[in-house]
């Protein structure tokens, strides 16, 4: 082998696997502009093949890893009282990171007005290719809130787990160990038989982020390629409060977050993480990178009791950057439309935010669904909501990455400011990188 050839390879293998995959990122978006401009339709099924086997491998994983991590972490916990603190702890400082994200998405679509003016664009871009998912969205979130939590609510579990319903499923999967919990040493076996589940599931993720770069660079490539750069120049406003928004949350939140709650430095959290935060942001699913979060948090330095626990009811209930996108969409088509904002509108609006993300799931587009919740009561008339809706569409995608990488990224912060509080966290790993294990 020619000598070039040889010093590649061995700075490929020599690279840890986070750089892979950032290189994939970076490659995707290269590739999908230079295919938006120049169509192949062979490469374009080529890279949509390469994306999907990634994306369904590591959603192969995900329900055996939700159940065996939820009843390992909650009969290893044990009594009830501590459970409760927990429980109470996790849904506090969720609850905390999402109206933070409200208020920041809020504030910044209020002062910087991007919806003023794009009336005439919006209508513009109402194509007819997404009538029908409008369609489908609108007449999901028809029912009112309590019918959706009813729908939480598995009259057949065993129907959730076919259809790969997360929250129902983490419900039956919640009160079931809450059960054996309670039913002391006759849960011996139940319980050995998922550290098995979660054992193998675990590696099997390790096996399938060898396949994680080029996974995520054909998943980038293909989402580029779809919208293009043009849009991006007339919509910059809009992308742009939306960008400025997420930044905030990340980095300016989630490191006051870790300062006031815990003893957490963010950089080392993130380095942590890096490779679930760019798998997130390839997949714009934070249930399919939910394995590698826990993989992650795991082997550097947050014990299992509490990743196990937090991190699958994070993937399941907390999107903060989804609440974040859908607080700005709303006000931006209100401003668009010339609805007047009262502060009554606004408040409900935030509150539904926070409603309407935390029933989303973790899977592309999720959150564009629900956000029919929030604008179903905002008086626009059907067409000004078709055609309101049909624009989020079309940069549905890009959005997505971003929102993911801040809900998969406030799991973690949440899971280590409770692991922290707790004692559950080890800080002689977490804090020097050089010594964390490898994915894989
Ligand atoms: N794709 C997001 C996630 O998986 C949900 C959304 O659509 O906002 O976290």
């Amino acid at each position: 082998m020619k000598l070039h050839m040889q010093i590649l390879i061995a700075l490929g293998l020599g690279i840890k696997r986070n750089w892979h995959i950032f290189f994939g990122i970076i490659a995707g978006i290269f590739v999908g502009i230079y295919l938006h401009g120049h169509s192949n339709a062979l490469i374009a099924n080529i890279l949509t093949f390469v994306g999907q086997v990634f994306i369904r491998l590591i959603q192969m994983v995900v329900i055996p890893l939700v159940v065996s991590a939820i009843i390992i972490g909650i009969t290893s916990i044990g009594d009830n009282k501590q459970l409760g603190k927990f429980g109470t702890k996790m849904v506090l400082y969720y609850g905390i990171i999402t109206s933070v994200a409200v208020l920041i998405g809020g504030a910044l679509a209020l002062l910087i007005k991007p919806g003023l003016g794009a009336a005439q664009y919006i209508t513009e871009h109402t194509a007819t290719a997404v009538q029908a998912s409008v369609a489908t969205a609108m007449e999901q979130q028809q029912g009112n809130v309590l019918n959706l939590f009813l729908g939480f609510i598995p009259s057949n579990p065993l129907h959730s787990f076919a259809a790969g319903d997360m929250v129902p499923i983490i419900v039956f999967v919640l009160i079931f160990a809450v059960a054996l919990a309670r039913v002391g040493d006759v849960n011996r076996p139940i319980v050995s038989f998922f550290e098995s589940v979660f054992a193998a599931t675990m590696k099997i993720t390790d096996w399938i982020m060898f396949f994680a770069a080029p996974g995520v660079f054909a998943l980038t490539a293909s989402a580029v390629s779809s919208f293009g750069v043009d849009i991006f120049m007339s919509i910059s406003k809009y992308l742009g409060v939306l960008l400025v928004g997420f930044a905030i949350q990340m980095f300016v939140v989630y490191p006051l977050f870790l300062r006031f709650f815990s003893k957490v430095s963010a950089a080392m959290l993130f380095s942590a993480i890096a490779e679930a935060m760019m798998v997130a942001f390839g997949t714009a699913s934070s249930s399919a990178t939910l394995p590698l979060t826990i993989a992650c948090c795991e082997k550097r330095g947050i014990s299992h009791k509490i990743s196990s626990f937090v991190l699958p009811l994070g993937a399941t209930l907390n999107f903060d950057g989804t609440a974040l996108l859908q607080t700005v969409a709303v006000i931006f088509l209100a401003q668009a439309y010339g609805v007047v904002l009262t502060p009554f509108l606004i408040i409900q609006i935030g509150l539904l935010a926070i409603i309407a993300s935390s029933t989303c799931a973790g899977i592309p587009g999720a959150g564009l669904i629900t956000i029919a919740l929030i604008l179903n009561g905002m008086g626009l008339s059907p067409e000004q909501l078709v055609a309101g809706f049909a624009f989020l569409f079309t940069i549905e995608r890009i959005t997505d990455m971003f929102r993911t990488l801040l809900n998969v990224t406030s799991d973690a912060v949440v899971a280590a400011a409770i692991a922290d509080n707790e004692n559950e966290i080890n800080y002689d790993l977490l804090n020097n990188p050089a010594a964390y294990e490898e994915i894989a």
